[in-house]
């Protein structure tokens, strides 16, 4: 079946299958490939640890307490039994240190114990201790016979299945697998750092981060192993981006855009308002990537409410002055409807042509947007993902925007992309999420980033308190007093996924709750598993003012503008995102009054819900909190990140390892600078490396 023999690639060392490791066989190893997917030594070692522990602290049972997450406890295995009936059956054994007594329980491999456990003799176990009336036990702790531990320093932790542990397959084995490993391996691991980085930020060389990685020596080179390995994974990460950036630069011709005559005449007689510094400053990095005959590829990132409506709306223009079409593609329904309402204010004071698409446009009206897009008299179009349909042709299309890119794949914006055959439309990707710097570096690296980083002249800053649940009378009183001034309210309610029903509950609960409280007062409902038709309905009430209060679940977090809605109350605050809570606010601050924002939580809040909320208190400014979010949450589960596919870091991470991430991109861009086609011998490394993620990737992609 195989042809391996003939094959003309000499394999190497590390495509070795892992069942020829020594203490492996085919059994183990057919184990790791289905619950680990490591199939060879190469994989092996890439299975890094998740966690160091340090097993050079001993702890005496006597003073064992409540907060150790772990302990580790020498002593003496007493006697053992068995109790308990079915999927209760357990083996309990006792442990004494000569300062108290430890219970031992295992419910699984009972009978392996049995066999091998030896009565008195010495043992070193390690496991998360709890007490029960006053007896302390650990379920199935590590158990290692004195004398046969693992090094009495640092070790690794593996990720592992549960299937795996009950095979013995724990992190212990790992550890031993990988040191018969990586002593066969020394003499192929080559370095992959050039010389000069290597020593410009005194790093320990590939071999001793790996070994030092998986078998510490000390806490010292743990730490120096992980600095070098992050170093290395986020310098591949940046030097992949920005060459991806620099070809792009390079290869991809883009349209010049130098007419501005509407341009100049919106500026000149129909602007609003007067533009502030940051929309200035990033409308002329825009221009410039215009103007130079390469396809801009830029990120426009910037709080809600920072204007970036009026900068899409410019861009735009420069495309309409030079006889181009532009279209803004936006996730949801709502948001593009936003856009379109915000940009046809502009639009029609210059009597342009701009439409909508979306999956619910009318069979009659898509036909004629369809032929004026082609023949060109349309000249904006915005719309969901129905605008990269195959049907939806344009005559010239020379600039794309993108809303809140991560919900879209990479797939369906070249498919926008390819609509002009001609040449690549000019992209800009547009988010209302402020995204910390680090964040913007790897997820966006590739792309050229502007940010408006201050928000427009008199704005009032939104006052946010916290409350508790049981305040809710003063807190309806304060919501009269306003209703009573003219101003209308929001009431958000989470509404979760997994418990859609309990969640729908609530809001109609509240919902009832807040009709009986404001009686004469007219409240709209909004949710999600409503009609589209009558979430418009109700929506449209409460933007002419009709309705005083929107009791709605997190639909509203996007998009909607009723610049009189000056208080937003947000129930079950504790439920939300901080990133989420600041959208929600974003809805109100509007308009000219002062606006309020009102987090409801119960009594008990955990730690971290408290830290939230604080932030939320504290400040307004939506990078701020975008920072503490990431410090919070760390990266894997900001909005987006996931599916990126450029988050694949397997050791670092962006919220702490800022430092460095800098000083890899920097070494990155100074290499591509001198050396873009890593021609010098000292680049070398880079070549040879960049050569093998390839072919892993390759292979990544056959096993998935
Ligand atoms: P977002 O960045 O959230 O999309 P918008 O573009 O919707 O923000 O702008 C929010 C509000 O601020 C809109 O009503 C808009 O007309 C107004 N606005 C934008 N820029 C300015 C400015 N420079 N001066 C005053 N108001 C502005
Ligand atoms: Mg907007």
């Amino acid at each position: 079946m195989s042809n391996e023999g003939q094959t003309l690639v000499r394999r190497s060392f590390f495509d070795t299958k892992i069942e020829f490791l020594k203490g492996v066989g085919s059994q183990k190893a057919a184990l790791l490939n289905q619950e680990l997917n490591i199939f060879t030594f190469g994989d092996l070692l890439q299975h890094y640890p998740f966690r160091h522990e340090d097993r050079s602290i001993f702890h005496r049972i006597g003073e064992l307490n409540e907060t150790l997450n772990a302990a580790q406890i020498r002593g003496r295995l007493r006697e053992w039994s068995i109790v308990g009936e079915g999927n209760k059956k357990r083996m309990v054994a006792h442990f004494t240190d000569g300062s108290g007594m430890l219970e031992l329980v295992w419910f699984q491999g009972i009978s392996w114990m049995e066999k091998n456990l030896r009565p008195n003799a010495e043992y070193i176990v390690y496991g998360k201790p709890v007490s029960f009336g006053g007896r302390w036990s650990i379920t199935h702790p590590e158990i290692t016979l004195t004398g046969q531990e693992q090094g009495s320093g640092w070790i690794s932790i593996y990720p592992l299945t549960e299937k795996l542990r009950k095979k013995f397959i724990d992190s212990k084995a790992i550890s031993s697998m990988m040191r018969s490993l990586l002593e066969q391996a020394r003499p192929h691991i080559r370095e992959t750092l050039p010389e000069n980085l290597v020593q410009k930020y005194r790093m320990v060389s590939k071999f001793d981060a790996l070994w030092n990685f998986h078998l510490p020596q000390s806490q010292a080179w743990l730490h120096q192993s992980q600095r070098r390995l992050k170093f290395e994974e986020l310098f591949y990460n940046q030097f992949r981006l920005l060459k991806n950036k620099l070809l792009h630069k390079t290869e991809f011709p883009g349209l010049i855009f130098d007419n501005q005559e509407l341009v100049s005449d919106f500026y000149a007689r129909h602007i609003p308002f007067q533009l502030t510094g940051s929309q200035i400053k990033v409308l002329q990095e825009i221009h410039d990537d215009l103007r130079t005959g390469r396809q801009m590829n830029r990120l426009l990132h910037g709080d809600v409410g920072s204007g970036k409506t009026i900068v899409a709306f410019i861009t735009m223009l420069f495309a309409l002055d030079n006889g181009a079409q532009a279209c803004l593609m936006a996730p949801t329904e709502i948001l593009a409807d936003q856009h379109y309402q915000g940009l046809k204010k502009f639009a029609d004071l210059l009597g342009i042509n701009i439409g909508k698409l979306t999956g619910s446009t009318k069979k009659k009206d898509r036909a004629l947007i369809h032929e004026q897009l082609l023949n060109g008299s349309m000249q904006i179009i915005t719309g969901t993902h129905a605008l990269i349909e195959d049907v939806v042709q344009f005559k010239n299309l020379g600039l794309c925007i993108i809303d809140e890119q991560h919900r879209f794949g990479v797939a369906q914006r070249s498919r926008l992309w390819a609509k002009n055959e001609r040449i690549n439309p000019h992209i800009m990707v547009m988010t209302a999420t402020p995204i910390p710097r680090t964040l913007a570096m790897t997820l966006y690296g590739d792309l050229d980033i502007s940010a408006i980083t201050e928000l427009p002249a008199g704005r009032k800053p939104i006052k946010t308190v916290h409350r508790y649940d049981a305040h809710r009378l003063s807190v309806f009183g304060f919501l009269r007093d306003e209703i009573d001034k003219g101003r209308q309210v929001y009431m958000v309610y989470p509404l979760i996924e997994e418990s859609e029903k309990m969640d729908l509950k609530d809001l109609m609960d509240g919902y009832e709750s807040v009709s009986r409280s404001f009686p004469g007062i007219p409240v709209s409902i909004l949710h999600g598993k409503m009609k589209s038709q009558d979430k418009e309905f109700e929506m449209g009430r409460f933007v002419r003012g009709e309705t005083k209060i929107m009791v709605a679940t997190t639909v509203i977090e996007v998009g909607v503008n009723v610049p009189n809605a000056s208080v937003m109350v947000i129930e079950n605050a504790e439920r939300f995102g901080l990133s989420q809570l600041h959208q929600l606010r974003g809805r109100v601050g509007r308009g000219a009054e002062q606006s309020y924002c009102i987090l409801m939580t119960d009594y008990k809040i955990s730690k971290d819900t408290r830290l939230r909320i604080e932030t939320m208190c504290r400040t307004n400014d939506g990078f701020e909190i975008a920072e503490v979010d990431l410090q919070l949450r760390g990266p894997g589960d900001i909005t987006g990140t996931r599916q990126s596919g450029l988050m694949d870091l397997l050791i670092s991470n962006l919220s702490q390892d800022t430092e460095i991430l800098k000083a890899a991109r920097i070494s990155a861009e100074g290499i591509l600078q001198l050396d873009p086609d890593l021609l010098q011998p000292v680049n070398l490394p880079i070549r040879t490396h960049l050569a093998t993620i390839r072919k892993e990737e390759t292979n990544w992609s056959r096993i998935g």
